[in-house]
């Protein structure tokens, strides 16, 4: 029997939903199935804004950045009386499976739905952060390493120009995936992260040995100092403050913000988010519900919601390892 498929983005937008919304629109249209996107995360489910979503819809879509569905955050959603307008929705509009593609948040709203309506759960790892319990990867992450990258790249030229520190403090939320990828991929002399940080002081000192260790044997050297936000007490204005007053040097604060969210996705992103979206649909076969859709060791696998905020993930102790060994050498 032909089921119908609700999907909605929520939450941080992430590159890469749209090419998971294509594979779960073209594998359901495979099985038979009919789709439709809620609009705005859910505010879509409790406003009742949603379009049908057929395979023409999903011509030209892989390439692009953002959501097609558009994507919000929806406090209405944090109450009884919101999820239980959206479960009404759900209801009325017939739908069997709601596969959600979004961060640990919208799983936590997602959960608590399935108080309220009895239909299957399916969530996708959709954001930048890459800080989902539960799965290896998240969609989104890999393009927003690239762009923090190059946009590191760049401002390295002009601290080389200058022989100026520079602190680029780039997203993450509470977790230093990103922050880590982009400083060892750029070569970044010093990585301050959520995982890593002890206290203030002791990264002044760091960085101001190091600094002074290479001026007295190479003379002015500029220096590129990784932040992830809210890591640095007082933030990066503070740090950059202090650093200012340490060294005695020119130090600059470069925040790269929103456009770590958008672009195209790299070929990585999209490749993981048509696993990801395909295997949802292959889900919606069997009976399992309140699952996310996971990556780990390279197989697609589905773990509970609440594996999501069952503890921290750890950074990868290789990578912390490689930047620890490359950050603390002399040259
Ligand atoms: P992300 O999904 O990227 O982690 P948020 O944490 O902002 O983003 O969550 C997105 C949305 O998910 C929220 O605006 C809200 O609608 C819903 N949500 C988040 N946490 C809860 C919760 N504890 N209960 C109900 N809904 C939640």
């Amino acid at each position: 029997m032909s089921k119908h498929i609700a999907v909605l983005t929520s939450g941080g937008d992430a590159p890469g939903m749209n090419a998971c919304i294509r594979a779960i629109v073209i594998s359901a249209q495979r099985n038979g199935d009919n789709v439709t996107g809620y609009l705005r995360g859910y505010n879509g489910l409790i406003d009742q804004q949603s379009v049908p979503l057929t395979c023409e819809r999903m011509h030209n879509l892989t390439q692009r950045g953002g959501t097609i569905l558009h994507s919000a955050r929806c406090d209405r959603f944090m109450h009884q009386e919101g999820i239980q307008q959206a479960a009404d929705t759900l209801h009325q509009d017939g739908i069997d499976t709601l596969i959600v593609i979004g961060g640990d948040g919208s799983f936590r709203g997602a959960h608590k739905l399935a108080q309220h309506w009895d239909g299957q759960l399916i969530g996708i790892p959709g954001t930048i952060d890459n800080d989902i319990t539960g799965t290896d990867a998240t969609i989104g992450y890999y393009t927003a390493i690239e762009t923090a990258v190059s946009s590191i790249d760049k401002v390295r030229d002009t601290a080389d120009a200058f022989d100026r520190i520079f602190v680029v403090e780039v997203m993450g939320r509470e977790a230093g995936f990103l922050g880590l990828s982009a400083a060892l991929a750029s070569s970044a002399d010093f990585v301050i992260l959520p995982e890593l940080f002890t206290n203030s002081e002791n990264c002044l000192t760091q960085i101001d040995q190091q600094i002074r260790q290479r001026t007295d044997e190479r003379g002015p050297v500029s220096y590129i100092i990784v932040l992830a936000e809210n890591c640095w007490p007082g933030g990066i204005n503070d740090l950059v403050g202090q650093l200012t007053n340490t060294t005695g040097m020119e130090v600059r604060p470069v925040t790269l913000g929103h456009v770590q969210r958008g672009g195209p996705p790299t070929s990585q992103d999209r490749i993981l988010a048509m696993q990801l979206g395909t295997y949802a649909c292959e889900l919606t076969t069997q009976n399992t519900s309140g699952v996310m859709t996971a990556i780990v060791q390279h197989q697609l696998v589905a773990v509970p919601l609440d594996t999501c905020w069952s503890g921290k993930k750890p950074l990868d102790a290789a990578c912390v390892t490689t930047m620890q060994t490359l950050m603390n050498q002399r040259y």
